[in-house]
């Protein structure tokens, strides 16, 4: 989820990062207001795992989300991390079968994105029940899930998640 545009939407790139190296090997390379950073859901992430590893950015060398914070320091099992990510994954694949249904195919934006901008499409209120419905669940479970990665994976609490996403990669 670090990875795939859920958790983040982009990872600021560091000193000791080359731009031009990321960029040659595929990565989302672009410059947002004087930072350069790599844009999620990223382009070296397949099948759960990064397929520039040793390549990668410095951030994505650091970061730690609190789950293994947790775990790191005793406060939680190894088991009761894997629940809640399960948990958290479960969301993610509610989401994008209702994006699904409400037409939205595009997957190269982060998944809140992807719920904005089909959110932002329908009417208000929208033609038909089903669409109405599916409108409604996905607005509700896109909630759960930011309070959610909020408060189980994301670091630094007290940030607001969109401030948190767009420092991504800590
Ligand atoms: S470079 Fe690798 S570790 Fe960093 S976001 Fe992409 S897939 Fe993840």
């Amino acid at each position: 989820m670090c990875c795939d545009g859920v958790l983040f939407h982009i990872v600021k790139l560091q000193p000791g990062d080359s731009a031009q190296a990321l960029a040659a090997l595929g990565l989302k390379v672009k410059r947002k207001r004087k930072q350069d950073c790599i844009l999620q859901p990223c382009s070296a992430h397949a099948e759960c795992s990064c397929t520039i590893y040793q390549a990668r950015p410095v951030r994505c060398r650091v970061f730690e989300c609190k789950q293994l914070h947790r775990v790191a320091a005793g406060a939680i099992t190894e088991a009761a991390a894997v629940g809640k990510i399960s948990e958290a994954k479960i969301l993610v694949g509610e989401i994008n079968a209702l994006l699904l249904r409400l037409g939205a195919t595009n997957l190269r934006q982060p998944l809140s994105k992807r719920c904005e901008s089909v959110l932002s499409e329908f009417p208000d209120p929208p033609s038909d029940v089903a669409t109405a419905e599916a409108r409604s669940q996905l607005a509700a479970a896109m909630h759960a899930l930011e309070v959610l990665l909020d408060q189980h994976f994301r670091i630094e609490p007290s940030d607001s998640a969109a401030e948190l996403r767009d420092r991504a990669g800590q």
